[in-house]
């Protein structure tokens, strides 16, 4: 038996190391060929005006069943995607299957009771949205789906437009252009300033769910809820609020001026066949419970 260089670390193999290695190995072989087997689907999480219940859209969110390790959770393959160099495909997947579901179940004559349609969020990660040619995709997809751009939200993160601040907002013009919406996601956890934000046409901030979840335990978090609202009313844009799991949370948010708000207070992901299900039924009240 060799004797150990006492200058060098005791690195002791355990079995979860091996076992992690291999799970990376697994989905970055088959990420690639997941939707085409029919593994992806999406689920639909509302947008609620947290007073009321209304529902005033849906956010598309990516599952992928893995048939040896089942759910591989989004923060884990999307970022394994962007490295892969294939998320530009599988962005336009979601954004192809989002539009495509949405415009059939609100183009079926027995759902044509909805008078105030919702619309679709979908989620553009930071290497989708730099790299060329997201304008094209969506263009094209709109065409072929039929879904009208102003019902389409994109949600892209600070991360995404800081890199490079002047091509950042060329691609958002010609989002907009297109007449499609910009949402900024996990608003509050990137890097964006002041100074540039108002250069960004964005039509909504999606305040991070951290924030939320510690509303009503230190007034820290409330004051940071409040200088955003307060930031979007000057730069005349939305806010919706990330993760409401309470009704403390959600009452705190009514008291401040916060009109839209997502989280399992209101509804989970929803699996397609429920989301159609509300759809069809209109612009039905989903109330959280009352306290
Ligand atoms: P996100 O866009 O910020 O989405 C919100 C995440 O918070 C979702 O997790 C949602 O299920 C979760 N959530 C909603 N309400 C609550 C709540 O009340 N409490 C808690 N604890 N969580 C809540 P999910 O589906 O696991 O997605 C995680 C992230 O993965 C997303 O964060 C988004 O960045 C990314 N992602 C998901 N689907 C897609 C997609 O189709 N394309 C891209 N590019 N990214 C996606
Ligand atoms: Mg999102
Ligand atoms: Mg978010
Ligand atoms: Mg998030």
């Amino acid at each position: 038996r060799a004797k150990r260089d006492p200058s060098r670390p005791v690195v002791t193999f355990r079995p979860e190391m091996h076992t992690a290695a291999l799970r990376q190995l697994q989905l970055e072989a088959d990420l690639a060929q997941a939707a085409r087997r029919g593994q992806m689907r999406l689920v639909y999480q509302p947008i609620v005006d947290i007073q009321t219940g209304r529902i005033g859209g849906y956010e598309a969110l990516l599952r992928w069943q893995h048939p040896q390790l089942g759910a591989v959770p989004p923060n884990e393959f999307v970022p394994l995607a962007e490295e892969l160099e294939i998320i530009s495909e599988l962005g336009a997947f979601v954004l192809e299957a989002a539009c495509r579901t949405f415009q059939s179940a609100c183009s079926d004559p027995a759902g044509a009771v909805a008078s105030q349609l919702p619309s679709l969020q979908v989620n553009v990660s930071t290497r989708q949205f730099l790299r060329p040619g997201l304008a094209q995709t969506v263009r094209r997809i709109l065409d072929d789906t039929g879904f009208p751009a102003a019902r389409l939200h994109l949600e892209v993160t600070e991360s995404a437009l800081i890199l490079d601040i002047d091509e950042a907002a060329r691609t958002l013009t010609e989002l907009r252009d297109l007449g499609v919406r910009i949402h900024i996601d996990d608003f509050g956890t990137g890097h964006s300033s002041l100074a540039f934000l108002h250069r960004f046409p964005v039509d909504a901030l999606k305040v991070d769910r951290a924030f939320i979840a510690r509303l009503g335990e230190d007034l820290v978090s409330a004051k940071l809820v409040q200088t955003v609202l307060l930031l979007a009313r000057t730069l005349d844009v939305d806010v919706i609020a990330e993760g409401i799991e309470t009704a403390t949370q959600r009452d705190h948010l009514i008291r401040m001026g916060c009109r839209w708000g997502q989280g399992y207070l209101f509804a989970r992901p929803l699996e397609l066949a429920d989301t159609l299900e509300l759809l069809r039924a209109g612009p039905a009240a989903l109330l959280g419970p009352r306290d």
